[in-house]
Order: C-alpha cells, then sequence, then structure tokens
C-alpha cells in the first residue's frame, strides 16, 4: 500500500494544483488495487461480475464435425477434377443424418447422406450440399459441382473452443456471451471476485434530502441518485449514507462508518477551494489525502486518497461535474479494484457539425448528442448549455466530446473522440 507521497514522487511533473486529466488516471492506477476474495457463483448471478479464474475449456466446442446446413453431406473428395461449368455430381442417398443422433452406417464412393444442420458427419464425410442447389431424383441427387469446394458447409470439431484451450481470462467482464460460453462448456458454476463495496454520501448545508421540505436557498440532492445510478450499472454494492450536515461531529461519523464498511468511499461537494465548510478538514483529519485542481472542465476540484483502507474519491459538487469525474476518473479506477482488466472505456470518432470552442491547457468534455448521417458515418453535434450545473443536458446527451489537453478550437467537420454513454450510463 503506497502512501500519496510516495505515488506523487514517482510521477514526472506532478503537480496537485494544475493536474491534467491524463495525470489522474496515471496517479488514481496506482493508488488502487484489486479486491483479491473470490466467491463462486451460479451462471443466472454472473452477470456483469469478473471472473477470477482462467476458464480453460474441458471439452471441444462442437465436440464433432457437424453439418452447418440441412442439406446432403459427402467426400469432398468427389469434387476433384476434371470439372468443367456443365460438370454435375450425382450421388446416391444412402439414408439420413438427424441433429442429435449418429447414424451408425457408411457412406462409400457415389453415395452421400442426407443431412440436418448439427447433425454429426459420419467418418469420411467433410462436405455438405444444401438442399436448395440439388435435384433430386429417386434416391439420388445431382448438382453443379463448381458450387462447392471440399469442406464448404462443415462446422469443425473445435472450432469455436478447442479442448484445452482458455475460452475466458481472469479479470474478463461476464457478459451475456460469456454466461452462454460458459453453458456451451457445460458449467453452471464460475469464480467471480467478490463485489465492491462503495460508500457514498452528499456533503452541504444547503442540499436537501427527498421528502424534506424545501426551504429558501437550499437544492434537492441529485448527486446521491445519479452516483447510485452509475455504480449500480458497475455491479457494486453500495452503502448510501445519505446527506450529512456540515457538522464536524457528524462527517466524522460518516467518513469512519464510510471507512469501516466499503473498500471505497465516494463523496460529492465541499471540496473547491472556497468552500468555507468542514468536509476537506475532515478528509485531511482522518486520512491520506490530496486535494487536487486538475486542468479539466467541467470538474476542477477533487480530493483523493485512503481513509483506513478506503479509497475516497471526494466529488466536487456540480451535478455534471460529480457524472464527469466519475465517468473519467472513478469508474476506471473501480474497475481495477472489481479485479476487470477492461479499465478504459472506449471512445469513437466523429464528425463535429459545427465549431467548437476550445482552450488549448486543459481537458473538456462536453455533452453531445452522436448520430448517423445521411451517409452512414457518425456526427456529434454538442448540446447547447454546458453549465455544469445543468443536469437536464446530461440527460439529453448520449457521450461526451472529449477536447483533449493541447487541443485548440475545433472547425466544424473535424474529427473528435467521443465516450458513449451506452452501457456506462
Ligand atoms: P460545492 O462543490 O460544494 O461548492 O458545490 C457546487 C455546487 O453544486 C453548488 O451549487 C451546490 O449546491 C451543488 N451541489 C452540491 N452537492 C449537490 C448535490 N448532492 N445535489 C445537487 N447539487 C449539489
Ligand atoms: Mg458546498
Amino acid at each position: 500500500m503506497k502512501t500519496l507521497a510516495a505515488i506523487a514522487a514517482e510521477l514526472e511533473g506532478y503537480d496537485p494544483q494544475a493536474l491534467r486529466a491524463s495525470g489522474v488516471g496515471d496517479f488514481l492506477s496506482r493508488l488502487v488495487e484489486p479486491v483479491a476474495s473470490r466467491e463462486t457463483v451460479t451462471i443466472f448471478q454472473a452477470l456483469g461480475r469478473v471472473l477470477a479464474q482462467d476458464v480453460i475449456s474441458p471439452i471441444s466446442v462442437p465436440p464433432h464435425d457437424n453439418s452447418a446446413m440441412d442439406g446432403y453431406a459427402f467426400a469432398g473428395g468427389q469434387l476433384a477434377a476434371p470439372r468443367t461449368s456443365e460438370t454435375s455430381l450425382r450421388l446416391q442417398v444412402v439414408g439420413t443424418a438427424l441433429a442429435g443422433k449418429v447414424w451408425p452406417g457408411r457412406v462409400g464412393p457415389g453415395e452421400c447422406l442426407k443431412i440436418m444442420t448439427g447433425a454429426v458427419l459420419p467418418q469420411g464425410l467433410d462436405t455438405v450440399v444444401p438442399q436448395e442447389f440439388v435435384t433430386a431424383q429417386d434416391s439420388a441427387i445431382s448438382f453443379p459441382a463448381r458450387l462447392l469446394q471440399p469442406g464448404d458447409n462443415r462446422r469443425k470439431l473445435g472450432e469455436d473452443l478447442m479442448q484445452g484451450q482458455p475460452a475466458l481470462r481472469q479479470g474478463d467482464l461476464l457478459t451475456p456471451a460469456a454466461l452462454g460460453l460458459l453453458a456451451s462448456l457445460g458449467m453452471g458454476q464460475v469464480a467471480v471476485w467478490r463485489r465492491l463495496r462503495v460508500a457514498y454520501f452528499s456533503t452541504g448545508d444547503e442540499i436537501l434530502s427527498l421528502g424534506e421540505t424545501s426551504r429558501e436557498g437550499a437544492v434537492f440532492d441529485s448527486n446521491r441518485y445519479t452516483v447510485f445510478g452509475l455504480l449500480s450499472r458497475l455491479g457494486c454494492d453500495i452503502i448510501d449514507i445519505g446527506v450529512v450536515r456540515d457538522e464536524p461531529g457528524r462527517l466524522e461519523d460518516a467518513f469512519r462508518r464510510a471507512a469501516l464498511e466499503a473498500d471505497a468511499i465516494i463523496t460529492s461537494g465541499g471540496v473547491s477551494v472556497g468552500e468555507a465548510d468542514y468536509t476537506k478538514v475532515m478528509m485531511k483529519k482522518l486520512g491520506d489525502v490530496a486535494f487536487w485542481k486538475i486542468a479539466m472542465r467541467p470538474g476542477r476540484p477533487m480530493a483523493v486518497g485512503r481513509i483506513g483502507e478506503a479509497i475516497l474519491f471526494g466529488l466536487p459538487g456540480n451535478p455534471v461535474a460529480v457524472m464527469v469525474t466519475f465517468l473519467a476518473f472513478v469508474r476506471p479506477a473501480l474497475r481495477k479494484m472489481m479485479g476487470s482488466t477492461a479499465t478504459s472505456t472506449p471512445m469513437l470518432r466523429a464528425r463535429c457539425v459545427e465549431p467548437l470552442r476550445k482552450k488549448p491547457g486543459r481537458t473538456e468534455y462536453q455533452r453531445g448528442t452522436v448520430s448517423n448521417a445521411p451517409d452512414g458515418s457518425l456526427q456529434v453535434r454538442a448540446i447547447g448549455n454546458q453549465g455544469s450545473g445543468v443536469l437536464s443536458s446530461m440527460v439529453h446527451a448520449n457521450g461526451l466530446i472529449v477536447l483533449h489537453h493541447e487541443q485548440g478550437n475545433v472547425a466544424a467537420g473535424d474529427e473528435v473522440d467521443v465516450m458513449m454513454f451506452d452501457g456506462v450510463i
């Protein structure tokens, strides 16, 4: 477990007062460690969990050569020369192979077997002519030989997975496809890392919980609900500590409880420079915490560190800044803590339909809507109001346009990076 000072010493040009967005990722990846505790779950409980074992295929899938089509199976060597465009192959049908049953006989030269999709190809048969290609007469078929190559329409033993080969790796996220793959190997249970426990609370005396009566100068707590949604999407266990008043005793209780119960603590509010409240004081008192000014927009201030064994992410208060700092920094760090090897969110490139103003020297995350242009290519439009408190524009956007540190103004038609929300928020 490294101290913040030790991590800071490893990073070249680390300046907590003017940290680049890329530097935040570097720092956090050195701060957090995977929670190394396994549990075995059934396949139905495994969706979204992170695999804690390599899965070596105990069988080959498919377990035998089989037909990819309804048609007629034969030995493909008979397609060999001499062939002209008119040559047609005529074969005697000697039986029918159905899926799930093994046809017991032998098929010789000049013969074929009527076969259904998925049925085992008997020894010596390697090619299937689809039934729509053939003309059937009595108990024989004929078809133009030029339509096929030897081996066509055969699914080979082990072409999906070969026995003894790794099918999935430790650290893989179990997607719907991965659940199907496990089942195809006959596995109904799997070892996963235990769920990450994340405690969350909102700070600020102006913040009202749902159900409280509104009063002048107060706003309803929205961050607790966006963070709840973001953490739920990640599959974390959430410990909701509520809204914590700006009183040293209450803040101390909240931090101590969170540090005892959770692997990570997320707070919102109270970390900007001008803050008069006790949030920063208490973070400093209870933990090893750094206070950053990040060269980014929105979301400049952020506190990071450790309280007890738990990792602290002290996010800014502005609702959009909370979501952006979560997506840009907290999510990859939590993914690493979850044991996942895929920590970064993939970006795509889209053509920006209008000019964007951007100052070099900070990373900007602009809410945007990505769509297909009439020619099918991807285009993105920034949403009108980019204010860091304007949560409604986060609702209408489907991604964040990421304008990198060095980047300047964007001209209409320039390509930009976009982090899509789909599956993430
Ligand atoms: P702060 O970072 O504490 O200075 O807060 C910045 C802005 O975000 C202020 O306008 C706060 O009222 C607002 N804010 C802070 N916490 C929340 C919250 N949980 N829900 C909604 N708005 C908040
Ligand atoms: Mg505040």
